[in-house]
């Protein structure tokens, strides 16, 4: 018996897009360095005050190494304070991670269930194919016998010479009908194998495709929002994937500290959405770079 396998299709997922849009207000008026420390840390993003310190470290080389120039300095208690405030913001980033590993979870057993059930498939077709040609040749054997039986019962019975090698064809017959018996009990086995893999696949599928129209009904889609925001006292963050999400929107709005505004260029720090920038290289673009000897060129009468 054949089965078919339906397996439903898995939707497309969409993009969610990693970036937002910055809002922000530059501070115009700052001395500089830039005196700043690290304010209230919400522990529900699991970073610590001291690890957020180390990554303001971080993106305030970026903004100095490339000039040379003591653009901030650490101080406690400082003008401008960072904070990380957890709002819903972040709660759906941590269920989005949450729901798409168990997405990844669960198109990695797809993928070991449908290898399995392809081999068993290639299995049952042979099996097949090997019975069906064993099942013929056992019936033109069986005719063969079946002829010269009778042609000798017509004769009154066979001479002693043919009536043993009658006898032999049937032992024969008989081996080949408990091999054909066995076969085909490897066959039901084999169907009912690739029965049950269908059964698991389908249901893995339709839990998957549920899982899937919950996750594009809940992040994919326009979804803007204010990743971080400087307000000429502080610098708040709210969302971010990991270390280097943080240390980019660290830099993006210490970037607004130092008084810069958006520039056009996706791959800039100071580009309004934080997407295209280079995460496994954080560095100043051109754009940046200006921006940074434009406004200190007066001040230190270089570059
Ligand atoms: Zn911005």
């Amino acid at each position: 018996m054949k089965y078919v396998l339906s397996v439903a299709s898995i939707a497309l997922l969409g993009i969610t897009p990693s970036c937002s849009d910055l809002s922000h207000k530059s501070s115009d008026n700052s001395s500089y360095p830039v005196k700043f420390s690290v304010g209230n840390v919400d522990p529900r993003f699991g970073v610590s005050p001291e690890k957020l310190r180390v990554l303001t470290d971080k993106a305030v080389s970026v903004w100095e190494e490339p000039v040379g120039l003591h653009l901030f300095e650490p101080d406690d208690p400082a003008p401008l304070k960072i904070n990380l405030v957890f709002d819903d913001r972040q709660q759906k980033k941590f269920d989005e991670k949450h729901l798409r590993s168990k997405l990844d979870a669960g198109g990695k057993s797809y993928d070991v269930l449908m290898q399995e059930y392809d081999s068993e498939v290639l299995l049952e077709k042979k099996l097949e194919s090997d019975y069906a040609s064993e099942q013929s040749s056992l019936q033109q054997k069986l005719d063969a016998h079946n002829a010269r039986v009778a042609y000798w019962n017509a004769r009154g019975g066979a001479p002693s010479v043919e009536f043993s090698s009658l006898s032999i064809a049937e032992r024969e017959i008989d081996n080949l009908r408990e091999s054909l018996e066995r076969h085909r009990q490897y066959l039901n086995k084999t169907n009912d194998n690739v029965k049950s893999l269908s059964d698991a696949i389908n249901n893995l599928v339709t839990d998957y495709n549920l899982q899937v129209s919950n996750y594009n009904g809940r992040f994919v889609g326009s979804r803007e929002f204010e990743k971080g925001a400087f307000n000429g006292r502080e610098i708040n963050i709210y969302e971010f994937d990991d270390d280097a999400d943080l240390e980019l929107t660290l830099i993006h709005e210490l970037g607004h500290a130092l008084g810069f505004d958006h520039v056009d260029d996706p791959q800039s720090i100071m580009y309004y959405k934080l997407e295209k920038q280079d995460r496994k290289n954080i560095h100043l673009s051109a754009q940046d770079l200006n921006l940074v000897k434009r406004k200190f060129s007066e001040l230190t009468k270089r570059f």
